[in-house]
């Protein structure tokens, strides 16, 4: 460390020689004094001596001036001796020798005395000196005097340190040249600092200065005025803390504070904001230590900071078979203990209001560096109305596949109402109204099946239908559902017939209920009514049980249509059967009759043409009357499900189709006909007039969707393999048939919408055509589209031809 300006240091030797020098000084100065008072003075000479007592009292020491006053006193009793006599004194030698050695001696103690103190004084303020030079070498602070003009005289090693100048640089100069202040930290200025330093004699505060090599320096400053013996001020003396690197790590400390505070007050933002519970956990005691407003208003009771995992019973959660949750089955117990991490667990709890909801738990552990869990985190949501909605859509599926299941709307709403069960009420009653308008027997269930029969026998017992003013009755005619929530006890009393409806109320539960009206078309079916045993119903158990009982309601009115359908295609049939079975005998005769008359006629009045030709015309319109009503009589039985024998024969299929032709050829001028078969005859066993009736039919659409005339063809053709079979295509190029159409061409009564209103027409043709061929092993289908003509095409299996068989 380089030296600082300081107090000159003059270190004063003290000489220890061995008391020789002062008592030899003595002897000199009393060899002196006697010479010059046997010479010179004549008088004899002591005082002189006393001069060299002093000196080595000062110099050597007590026993040294001891010495030189012996000497000294050996001195005087030899000069104020009475001259040749020695040792024998006058009066006044006696006393000049008594005021020496009374002196002496005593001027050597008093002497060594003061030189033993002023040398202890003196050693005592070396001490101090060093001390305080060591004090100024040692501090880290600056320690810098000046003068009262401000003029540095004492620089200690540490300012050279903090302000980068060596004491001899700035040794003399005025402190504001050196080291000037820039700025004050209370914003005072620099007279103000001058001022309260001449006033108060000290003035401290925070400034900033400037390092040697130009930067800026934060110093904690503190300056005071020193004072001489007269309480003059002499000067100041200031010590100054470098504090710039406390400062910035301050500063540092507190941007690092801010920046936690901020992530602090962002992280408790999000999780005040997040839709999700949130739960944090430290490990390994389980102590949960935050849990965010959301968790409390999904479990609808304040958060409870368990101090442990044990505690966390205190939340009461439960598996779907309705096991409670152990503490340590919660998620977030098992991220602490075994560090799993789950996710989207879903867990039933009972909520702080009693209900009961759904929750789904996502939790993870938090661990450290090393791989130990610290703590542990769980998100919550609440997915209660998602899961009932699940349930509920569910529930709408499989009271759908129940409803579409059957017909017999009777047994389906049964199975029904119990499928509401427990989902919808504890226990459910559904009564239908009848065609008629009276009540059917309702349908029951109960949670509790052996109860069914307590429900039953209170309906038994007071009909609802005795009672116009009963809630039910009241839906009935109103249309309109009714929902009571809760209901007392008073209410139940009020509402009970007598005690022991009352009692039986009470067994089945009864603490809310809604009466549901099925609405279907405007007409009110019947009524359901659903009751809980400890749920009070809200308005979104309404909407189920009204969309439940809208399905119900839907299905009952379809299967009382289908009934009613059902029925009216029976009596039809019937009536088809009757009509065409008891048409058919009278057309017999007239046929009969004509036949008759032909051949009577042809005999009886030849040359008559206008007779045979009306006699041909009945003929060929009883005939195809007759194909029309078996072509009824075939549809009727076939939708009656019954089965029609099929008289086969041998039937060559070329000529039953040209003959066709030629029939249809002569009722029309407008098209042409024609045939075009591979081979000239194809005999197999085929249903003759049923198959001639199938080609009509083909042959009479092909016409009649042809209004604007143009060519018809029919082509026979024989296949040989993979199947031997026969296949007729009958092709016209007239209206077509939408492609809508095409799929439901053969149903029955289905009529195209491009010919209805336009070409007249029942829709049944096609439909027994098919099934004609169909019974003779074949298929008949159609290729078409609008505006481009169709094509439809027999397939007939070829049989063989035993020689049996007698061709047509
Ligand atoms: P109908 O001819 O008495 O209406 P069909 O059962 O014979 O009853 O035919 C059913 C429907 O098929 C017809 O109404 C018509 O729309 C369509 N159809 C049948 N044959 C043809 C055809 N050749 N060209 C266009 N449409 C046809």
């Amino acid at each position: 460390m380089s030296t600082s300006l300081t107090v000159e240091r003059k270190r004063l030797t003290i000489h220890r020689w061995p008391p020789r020098k002062g008592p030899l000084i003595t002897l000199v100065v009393a060899l002196i004094s006697e010479v010059m008072s046997r010479t010179l003075l004549d008088i004899p000479l002591v005082a002189p001596l006393f001069l060299p007592i002093v000196y080595t009292a000062f110099r050597e020491g007590r026993e040294a001036g001891l010495i030189s006053a012996g000497i000294t006193v050996l001195y005087a009793l030899y000069i104020f001796a009475i001259p040749g006599q020695p040792l024998h004194y006058t009066f006044n030698g006696m006393i000049r020798v008594a005021v020496v050695v009374g002196t002496a001696p005593g001027l050597a103690v008093l002497v060594g005395m003061f030189k033993n103190r002023v040398e202890r004084e003196y050693t005592e303020a070396l001490r101090m000196q060093d001390y305080q030079n060591l004090l100024l070498q040692s501090v880290n602070d600056a320690i810098i005097a000046t003068d009262i003009d401000l003029q540095i005289q004492i620089w200690n090693p540490a300012s050279e340190m903090i302000y980068g100048w060596q004491a001899a640089q700035v040794q003399g100069k005025a402190i504001d040249e050196v080291i000037p202040i820039l700025r004050y930290g209370d914003g005072s200025s620099r007279e103000q600092a001058l001022a309260m330093l001449k006033e108060q004699a000290h003035w401290s505060g925070r400034v900033v200065q400037r390092h040697r090599d130009g930067h800026e320096l934060q110093i904690e400053t503190a300056m005071r005025a020193i004072y001489d013996a007269d309480r003059r001020v002499i000067g100041y003396v200031s010590v100054n803390r470098d504090i710039t690197e406390q400062q910035h790590a301050r500063a540092e400390r507190e941007r690092l504070h801010q920046q936690l505070e901020s992530e602090r007050a962002r992280f408790e933002a999000v999780l005040c904001q997040m839709p999700a519970g949130v739960a944090i956990a430290e490990a390994p005691s389980g102590k949960l230590v935050l849990g965010n407003e959301q968790l409390a208003r999904i479990l609808r009771y304040p958060f409870f900071p368990a101090a442990n995992i044990a505690e966390y019973d205190r939340y009461r959660g439960f598996h779907h078979d309705r096991r409670p949750y152990q503490a340590e089955e919660w998620p977030l117990a098992r991220s602490i203990l075994t560090g799993e991490v789950v996710v989207d667990e879903e867990i039933d709890v009972l909520r702080g209001d009693g209900t009961t909801g759904t929750i789904c738990v996502s939790s993870t552990p938090i661990r450290d560096r090393h791989g130990n869990i610290t703590a542990a985190v769980s998100t919550f949501y609440d997915v209660t109305e998602r899961r009932r909605g699940e349930e509920h859509q569910r529930f709408l599926a499989q009271a759908g596949s129940i409803l579409a299941d059957s017909l017999d709307y009777e047994s389906t709403i049964a199975s029904v109402v119990h499928l509401a069960i427990p989902h919808l009420a504890d226990w459910c009653i559904v009564h239908l109204l009848g065609e008629d308008g009276t009540l059917q027997r309702p349908a029951v269930a109960h949670v509790n099946s052996d109860l069914e029969g307590l429900i039953r026998e209170i309906q038994r017992r007071r009909p609802i239908d005795d009672d116009p003013e009963s809630p039910i009755m009241e839906v009935l005619h109103s249309g309109r559902a009714q929902m009571v929530s809760e209901v007392s006890d008073d209410q139940l009393r009020y509402v009970s017939y007598d005690e022991e409806h009352y009692q039986a109320l009470q067994r089945l539960g009864f603490k809310s209920y809604m009466i549901v009206p099925l609405l279907a078309h405007g007409r009110t079916l019947g009524a359901a009514t659903f009751v809980s045993a400890n749920h009070c119903y809200t308005d979104d158990d309404l909407a189920q049980a009204a969309e439940l009982m809208r399905r119900c309601a839907l299905a009952v009115d379809n299967a009382r249509l289908y009934r009613e359908a059902q029925q009216a295609v029976r009596t039809r049939n019937e009536l088809i059967l009757i009509v065409s079975h008891d048409l058919k005998n009278p057309l017999s005769a007239i046929k009969g009759y004509a036949n008759f008359l032909q051949r009577r006629g042809g005999r009886d009045l030849p040359g008559v043409d206008w007779l045979e030709d009306g006699l041909s015309k009945i003929d060929a319109t009883t005939k195809k009357m007759t194909g029309l009503l078996n072509e009824l009589l075939d549809f009727a039985r076939l939708q009656e499900g019954q089965t029609i024998d099929l008289d086969l024969l041998p039937t060559d299929l070329v000529a039953l189709v040209r003959q066709t032709v030629a029939e249809y050829q002569q009722a029309t001028d407008h098209h042409q006909i024609s045939v075009v078969a591979d081979v000239p005859s194809l005999v197999g066993l085929y249903d003759t007039s049923r198959l001639e009736r199938v080609l009509a039919n083909l042959l009479s659409n092909a016409i009649k969707y042809s209004p604007d005339g143009g060519e018809i063809t029919v082509e026979v053709t024989q296949v040989a393999a993979p199947e031997a079979h026969v296949l007729i295509n009958v092709r016209d190029h007239g209206l077509g048939i939408p492609a809508n159409d095409l799929p439901h061409i053969f149903e029955p009564f289905h009529r195209a919408h491009n010919v209805v209103g336009r070409v007249r027409g029942t829709g049944i043709g096609l439909t027994s055509a098919k099934q004609i061929v169909e019974q003779h092993g074949g298929t008949l289908t159609v290729q078409s589209a609008e505006g481009s003509g169709s094509t439809f095409t027999i397939r007939l299996p070829l049989t063989t031809v035993t020689p049996d068989d007698q061709p047509l």
